[in-house]
């Protein structure tokens, strides 16, 4: 590999891909037809391992897609009847808002400060509301929505789906799956693997609702991949390259609370470590909002260019500012298939050229 990426997605991919692209060339897999037997039994181990591996509920369905922005419009076109309430305080969580309006759904918004929690309480979410979106791993700032927000979430919106934008922390976190009704994510943040392809995790009652409002105008009408999924087929050609991958990888991969525990070190690990510099400061100062798998220094934009050119000679791809932290701001991923070796290169270059 000739270059170390921390960037956080595309990310650095699992050092085992070689390997399972080898495999799946040579098991003939890539040249299957997708209705075979043989993809169907891919397709049906692939989702048995994902519920296994990231602890998902046995009664929710998955169905994969091309993208996370594809699930965004997907929660618009086939799980809103009307009207979705945003609450965010980054760019991705504002761009979803931006994509469901542009679907001609009704959208509500609340936006929050970076140091603060979800404002549960203070949130007015009209009647017509169906759908109510969270992103839970704010990439361009990272923060995290902890499991006790979305606890109260869920008992606060009881009568409407909760979706969540796990798109940074699926795989690499724990999730508290049942306190929402869809998870979505692309697999090229924590789950370390090429992009193009997404995940949809869904509760009995995403599904339902699905099945109540029975949108079918579109390819990727949710409920005519739930329909497929059930049946371990998909409405078109999948990413069965995509879908290999993900299986081998799942099937290769430590329970979610070892990986979480893992994770959670390197993030303590990390902070101690850029805490004893001057020339940044962790862009989020409150302890309690800070994502795990993301991690964004501010300094003077004079600094972040030095930062990023310094460290892209020295064959490191750190993360750029996004959004509105662009010129001030890098993020650091801080994702599971990251090597502790990469790890201890990057911080003896930072303590060489910023100490
Ligand atoms: C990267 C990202 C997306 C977009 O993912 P795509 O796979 O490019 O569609 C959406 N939400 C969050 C939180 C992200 O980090």
């Amino acid at each position: 590999m000739s270059r170390i990426s921390f960037y956080p997605g595309p990310s650095r991919v699992n050092a085992k891909v070689t390997e399972y692209f080898y495999d799946a060339y040579m098991e003939g897999i890539l040249s299957e037809n997708h209705r075979s037997a043989a993809f169907m039994k891919l397709f049906k181990k692939t989702k048995k391992l994902l519920k296994q591996k990231l602890d998902v509920p046995e009664d929710y369905e998955i169905v994969f897609t091309s993208s996370a922005t594809e699930c965004w419009e997907i929660i618009a076109q086939s799980l809103t009847a009307k009207a979705s309430f945003h609450v965010y305080n980054g760019a991705f969580g504002n761009k979803w808002c931006e994509y469901a309006g542009k679907l001609g759904v009704e959208t509500h918004a609340a936006s929050f400060d970076i140091e603060d929690a979800v404002p549960i309480k203070l949130l007015s979410v009209p009647e017509e509301v169906d759908v109510v979106c969270v992103t839970q791993n704010e990439t361009s700032n990272g923060t995290q929505v902890s499991d006790v927000e979305l606890t109260i979430l869920r008992r606060q919106f009881a009568d409407r789906l909760i979706a969540v934008d796990a798109t940074s922390s699926m795989a690499a976190t724990t999730l508290p799956f049942k306190m929402a009704d869809v998870w979505f994510a692309s697999v090229q943040k924590g789950f370390g693997l090429p992009s193009g392809m997404g995940i949809m995790i869904l509760s009995p009652a995403a599904v339902a609702k699905a099945e109540k409002l029975n949108e079918n105008d579109h390819y990727n009408s949710l409920l005519f991949s739930i329909v497929n999924s059930r049946k371990d087929q998909t409405p078109y050609t999948p990413n069965i390259l995509g879908i290999y991958l993900l299986y081998r990888l799942m099937e290769d991969r430590r329970p979610i609370e070892e990986i979480n525990r893992k994770v959670k070190n390197r993030f303590l690990d990390w902070m101690d470590f850029l805490n004893k510099f001057d020339s940044w400061t962790p862009l989020v100062e409150n302890e309690s909002v800070r994502s795990t798998t993301v991690i964004p220094l501010k300094a003077e934009p004079s600094v972040i260019k030095e930062l990023l050119e310094k460290a892209s000679d020295a064959g490191f791809t750190l993360g750029s500012g996004y959004g509105e932290w662009k010129e001030d701001t890098i993020r650091i991923a801080n994702f599971p298939s990251i090597k502790k070796k990469e790890i201890q290169s990057l911080r003896f270059f930072l303590k060489k050229n910023f100490d």
